[in-house]
C-alpha cells in the first residue's frame, strides 16, 4: 500500500501553518463539494472530496498532524498498514486517555448528577503503552518476529477480573446497586446535593461478597507479560507498530493499545536513507585506471559490477532496486556504491619500482 501524502492532497507544503492549511482545504472542499458535482464526474468528485476531508481531519488536528509527520500514514498497524492504525475516537483517546475520561466523568457526575452513567462505563478503556524496541539493521530490512516482555495491567486470572473470590458478586449495599451515591456538600452558596461514584463498588453497582486475594478485589493485577510482535519488512528507525489491545487492561472495559517504537542499530557497512542504501567501496589505483570487475556487498550477498577505466574517486554507482523492499511501498529502494580510491600505506620493493617508473611517465 502506498503512503498517502496528505500535504500533496491539499496542495500545500509540509511546514505550512494552520491558516494556510485551512484555506487550502476550504478552497478544495468548495470545489469538490457534493452539491457542485457535474453529472458526468460524480464518482471522481466524491472520491476527491473524501480524500480532501480525510487529509484535513488529520492535518487540521495538531495532535494527529504531529503523529502523521513523525510516522506517516504507515503506522504499521498489525492488522495491516494504514492510518486507521491510530485510535481516533476523539478527545479522550491517546496516551493517558483514561485519566482524561475519568476527569470528564467526574465533571459530568458533579454537574449533571442526575443522569445515568451506567452505559458510559462500557466505553472505558485502559491506557495505551509505549515500548522501545531495538532491532538489528537486517531485522528491519527483512522483517522479523520478536518477543518483548513488558510490565502492564492485566485482568486477574484468579477471579477473571471480577475482583471477587469464587467470582461471586452481590448488589452493592452502599449504593443499592446504582453505582452512584448522593452526598450533601456545603459551599459558600449553600448546600448542594452532589452525586458521585460509589466508593465501594467504583460505580459498578456490584461488589464482591469476598475479595479476591490475588488482586485484592481490584480485578486487575500488574504483571510481566510476553508479547510476540511481527516486524514488517522495510520498517525504519522511529517508526511505530501498533499492537491492538495489548496496552493496559481495565476492569469492565477495553484494553489500551501497545505502541512499539522501533530503534534500528546502525550497520558496519551499510547506511540507510529511507529505502535507499549507501555503501563505501574501496578500489586500487590500477583498478580505477584500468577498469575491472569487482564484487560489491549487497543486502542479500554480493554482486559483480564493472568499474570503467579511468574511474575517479567518489564516483557513485547506482544499483536499481537493490535497496530496501518496503512492504508499504511499490518499488524497492536503490543501492548506491560510493567508490573510493585506496592509497597503499605500505608498498613492496617491486611496487615502489613500478610506481617510480609510472611517475617518470607522468
Ligand atoms: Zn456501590
Ligand atoms: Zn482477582
Amino acid at each position: 500500500m502506498a503512503e498517502k501524502d496528505y500535504y500533496k492532497i491539499l496542495g500545500v507544503d509540509k511546514g505550512v501553518d494552520k491558516d494556510v492549511l485551512k484555506k487550502a482545504y476550504k478552497k478544495l472542499a468548495l470545489k469538490y463539494h457534493p452539491d457542485r458535482v457535474p453529472e458526468d464526474k460524480k464518482e471522481e468528485y466524491e472520491e476527491k472530496f473524501k480524500e480532501i476531508s480525510e487529509a484535513y481531519t488529520i492535518l487540521g488536528d495538531d495532535k494527529k498532524r504531529e503523529q502523521y509527520d513523525n510516522f506517516g500514514d504507515s503506522a504499521f498497524g498489525q492488522g495491516g498498514p494504514g492510518f486507521g492504525g491510530f485510535r481516533s475516537s476523539g478527545g479522550f483517546s491517546g496516551f493517558g486517555g483514561e485519566n482524561m475520561s475519568d476527569m470528564f466523568r467526574d465533571l459530568f457526575e458533579s454537574h449533571f448528577g442526575g443522569g445515568s452513567f451506567r452505559g458510559e462505563q462500557n466505553t472505558r478503556s485502559g491506557e495505551d503503552l509505549q515500548y522501545e524496541l531495538i532491532i538489528d539493521f537486517e531485522e528491519a530490512v527483512f522483517g522479523c518476529e520478536k518477543e518483548v516482555e513488558i510490565r502492564k495491567n492485566i485482568l486477574c486470572e484468579e477471579c477473571e477480573g471480577t475482583g471477587a473470590k469464587d467470582k461471586k458478586l452481590e448488589k452493592c449495599d452502599n449504593c443499592k446497586g446504582k453505582g452512584r451515591v448522593a452526598v450533601n456538600r456545603r459551599t459558600p452558596f449553600g448546600i448542594f446535593r452532589q452525586v458521585t461514584i460509589c466508593d465501594k463498588c467504583h460505580g459498578e453497582g456490584e461488589a464482591p461478597i469476598q475479595k479476591c486475594k490475588h488482586c485484592n478485589g481490584k480485578g486487575i493485577v500488574n504483571d510481566k507479560v510476553k508479547i510476540k510482535i511481527k516486524i514488517p519488512q522495510g520498517i525504519d528507525n522511529n517508526q511505530i507498530i501498533r499492537v491492538e489491545g495489548k496496552g493496559n487492561a481495565v476492569k469492565n472495559g477495553e484494553n489500551g493499545n501497545l505502541f512499539i517504537v522501533i530503534k534500528v542499530k546502525p550497520h558496519k557497512t551499510f547506511k540507510r536513507d529511507g529505502d535507499d542504501i549507501y555503501v563505501d567501496f574501496q578500489i586500487t589505483f590500477s583498478q580505477a585506471a584500468l577498469g575491472c570487475k569487482v564484487s560489491v556487498p549487497t543486502l542479500d550477498g554480493t554482486k559483480k559490477i564493472k568499474i570503467a577505466p579511468g574511474t575517479e574517486s567518489g564516483t557513485v554507482i547506482r544499483l536499481k532496486e537493490e535497496g530496501v523492499e518496503n512492504v508499504n511501498h511499490y518499488r524497492a529502494g536503490d543501492l548506491f556504491i560510493n567508490l573510493k580510491l585506496k592509497t597503499p600505506k605500505k608498498i613492496t620493493k617491486k611496487q615502489e619500482k613500478l610506481f617510480k617508473e609510472l611517475s617518470k611517465l607522468e
